[in-house]
């Protein structure tokens, strides 16, 4: 009873480990029968390698095309060099929001975590708008970064932060911000939220929280959150943090999302360290692809999906090396599509 493909999406590989965990969540939603027919486009490394291009026209034409794609991670180099890929997509398409949610599968140091962060994904420090100024005969004696948060900006992602608490149940808003110090930068942002938050009274409530007292009540009390609305550099970083409370960045999904593209991705980056070695766990892409599933109004396939990893970590006991696990990935990948077969 195999459905046949017809939605249309772009699939890209990306850098160090992205192709082992891609290829790992094609080979799982093949089994699931799900109907997306994948445009196969470069970015990254792997598309200065083809093309010389980190983000070739091609593969925005097909994004573009699509509206839709899962995406591998992108290497980006430290310091020189060209600018993040990753960045480039969601200015390009205006991938507004961020939502990386953090949710228990495997028990481990904290159980029972289920957290939504949404990350403001075009503004703020992590724009990257920077310069030196030189003195004297150092031309990088001083070292300027700038952010931007619009009124405008902060308010559509509050929305979009409250639509989907209402869409998905979830009751109370966090909003994490630094208003004490950076009053103008991040004051905006708690200003659009309570702005935001009045139009939904008696169905979602709100509260805030200075980013670093945040980050230690998320270690020492995880499981009063319900949601987190972030500015995007802190949204970078706790989102980091969420997926230590649920066994690490292989267990951490992410989708870009904008009026008109939608782009699902692990939270983590290219992995150099384990790249190539087929021990990656796969994971995080699988669950952005759970993620995709539901985008497309598909949340039965996106559910049997889900429970095939929550079995085979819990019941089957299969796991890889970051969640103390020996599977390699291959392994790991066949005991779930053993558990998607058993569920048909
Ligand atoms: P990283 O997330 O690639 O790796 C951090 C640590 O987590 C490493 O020890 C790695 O082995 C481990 N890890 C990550 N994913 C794993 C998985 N699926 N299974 C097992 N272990 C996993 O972070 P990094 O090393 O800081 O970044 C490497 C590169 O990735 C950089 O070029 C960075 O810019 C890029 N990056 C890309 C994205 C993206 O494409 N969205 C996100 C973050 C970082």
């Amino acid at each position: 009873d195999k459905v046949q493909p017809h939605i249309p999406a772009t699939l890209i590989p990306g850098d160090g480990i992205g192709p082992e965990v891609v290829e790992a969540t094609v080979k799982v939603l093949g089994a699931l029968g799900a109907p997306f027919a994948w445009d196969i486009q470069q970015a990254g490394m792997a598309g200065v390698a083809q093309s010389g291009d980190p983000l070739p026209p091609e593969t925005l034409a097909s994004i573009r095309k699509h509206g839709l794609a899962l995406k591998g991670p992108l290497t980006t180099p430290v310091g020189g060099g060209f600018r993040s890929s990753n960045v480039r997509l969601r200015e390009e398409f205006q991938l507004y929001a961020n939502v990386r949610p953090a949710l228990t599968i495997l028990p481990g140091r904290f159980e029972d975590i289920d957290i939504v962060l949404v990350r403001e994904n075009l503004g703020g420090f992590y724009v990257a708008h920077e310069y030196y100024i030189p003195i004297g005969d150092d031309p990088r004696a001083v070292a300027v970064s700038t952010g931007t948060n619009t009124r405008e900006g902060s308010k559509r992602i509050a929305r979009f932060a409250f639509d989907y608490a209402v869409r998905n149940g979830r009751k109370n808003i966090t909003v994490v911000h630094k208003a004490n110090i950076l009053k103008a930068l991040t004051g905006i942002f708690l200003e659009a939220a309570r702005e935001v938050a009045a139009e939904y009274e008696g169905r979602v409530t709100m509260n805030d929280m200075i980013v670093d007292a945040c980050a230690m009540q998320l270690v020492l009390n995880p499981q009063k959150f319900d949601m987190l609305l972030c500015t995007n550099l802190f949204g970078d970083i706790l989102s980091d943090q969420i997926a230590g409370l649920v066994g690490g960045l292989g267990m951490a999904p992410g989708a870009n999302i904008g009026s008109e593209c939608a782009i699902f991705e692990a939270v983590h980056g290219s992995a150099p360290d384990i790249a190539g070695k087929g021990v990656a766990n796969p994971v995080s892409l699988m669950l952005a692809a759970c993620m995709m599933l539901d985008h497309v109004d598909l949340p039965d396939l996106a559910q049997r999906l889900r429970d095939a990893i929550s079995a085979t970590l819990n019941i089957d006991q299969v796991r890889t090396g970051d969640l103390k696990g020996s599977a390699t990935t291959e392994q790991f990948t066949d005991a779930i599509v053993r558990r998607i077969i058993a569920s048909r």
